[in-house]
């Protein structure tokens, strides 16, 4: 499975908040053994969130987006969501029932608009916040309160499947240049993905979907590198 993550708000683009969210989701969809293709900032603006979701979930199985789905006049996301997928928001009855239900709040108490969510969507609950996410067709919208996110991810995490694959470091005591054709060489003789993330050393990560090959793969490198702790 593929997936593209869309984090809204203008706080990130102005670089005032971290994406944290994108990096959890990354990594967490990453373990699930899904692909996450592309990571897309775009500001609080419906048409921009209208165009990026709408391309994505034409091009990925699923499209995850968070940010911006609190009532307050900033947080457009549902309808950027709602105008992507051709609907109106509307009075979600299960949004609503679980609010003033198990939420305990008053109705008269949410702002206007907490409950409304594109018309078909499948509602999710906030167990930490107060705003509901939604699920639609392929898009999963969720809030931007790290806590929230995580709390709500959680509860759709299952919903995202796919080839575990496996993962060795290799670590050398060497300048990347001159461990270009040993790198080569490996990504000839297996099959893996190789990257190679200079620092203080080099970092060579190894990756597949057979473990086997993984693990002979790093075998191999470790034998022709050198490494600090040899
Ligand atoms: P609320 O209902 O509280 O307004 P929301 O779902 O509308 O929540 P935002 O308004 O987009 O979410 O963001 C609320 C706060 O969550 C931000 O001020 C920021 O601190 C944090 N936040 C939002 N997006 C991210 C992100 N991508 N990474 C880390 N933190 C984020
Ligand atoms: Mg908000």
């Amino acid at each position: 499975m593929d997936v593209a993550v869309v984090t809204v708000g203008d706080e990130l683009l102005a670089g005032r908040t971290t994406n944290t969210n994108a990096t959890w989701l990354c990594e967490r969809l990453t373990d699930r053994g899904v692909a996450v293709e592309r990571v897309t900032t775009v500001p609080d603006r419906v048409r921009d969130i209208a165009r990026v979701v709408n391309e994505y979930r034409a091009e990925y199985d699923a499209v995850v987006v968070t940010g911006g789905l609190g009532p307050t006049h900033d947080d457009v996301t549902m309808e950027g969501v709602a105008a992507a997928l051709g609907r109106e928001l509307e009075e979600h009855d299960d949004a609503l029932e679980w609010l003033t239900g198990v939420g305990g709040y008053e109705r008269d108490d949410l702002t206007d608009g907490t409950e409304e969510l594109p018309a078909g969507a499948r509602a999710l609950h906030n167990e930490v916040g107060v705003a509901p996410g939604a699920v639609l067709e392929s898009v999963y919208v969720l809030p931007g309160v790290p806590e929230e996110m995580r709390a709500m991810f959680e509860t759709v995490e299952a919903e995202f499947t796919g080839e575990p694959r496996h993962r060795e470091v290799v670590v050398a005591d060497e300048p990347e240049s001159a461990l270009l054709e040993r790198v080569q060489t490996l990504r000839e003789a297996f099959d893996v993905t190789v990257g190679s993330y200079p620092g203080d050393s080099v970092r060579i990560s190894i990756e597949g979907t057979d473990e086997t090959t993984v693990e002979s793969a790093a075998a191999w490198l470790r034998e022709r590198v050198e490494t600090s702790d040899a």
